[in-house]
């Protein structure tokens, strides 16, 4: 989905990891790379998100692990 969107849909704003350091949220659909200031996992929403559920993602942590395609791609 577009990338607009799932920024409008996404729970990480409300996540008890998410540290808010103004950088774009939905790290699923991100094409690289992590948060830059979320270390600490501490519970993820991701689970819940209408744009995990929408687009079929089966990660979590995104933030800090990668997004979709990067964690699918992992070893
Ligand atoms: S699945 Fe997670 S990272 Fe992706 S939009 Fe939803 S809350 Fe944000
Ligand atoms: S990717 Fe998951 S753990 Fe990270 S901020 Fe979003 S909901 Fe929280």
């Amino acid at each position: 989905m577009d990338k607009k969107r799932g920024i409008g849909l996404c729970l990480c704003g409300m996540c008890p990891s998410y540290v808010d350091c103004k950088e774009e949220i939905a790290y699923c659909l991100a094409k690289q790379g992590t948060s830059g200031c979320i270390k600490e996992e501490q519970g993820c929403l991701c689970p819940g998100c209408p744009v995990q559920a929408e687009e079929d993602f089966s990660h979590v942590y995104y933030c800090t692990r990668g997004s979709e395609t990067g964690q699918s791609h992992a070893r």
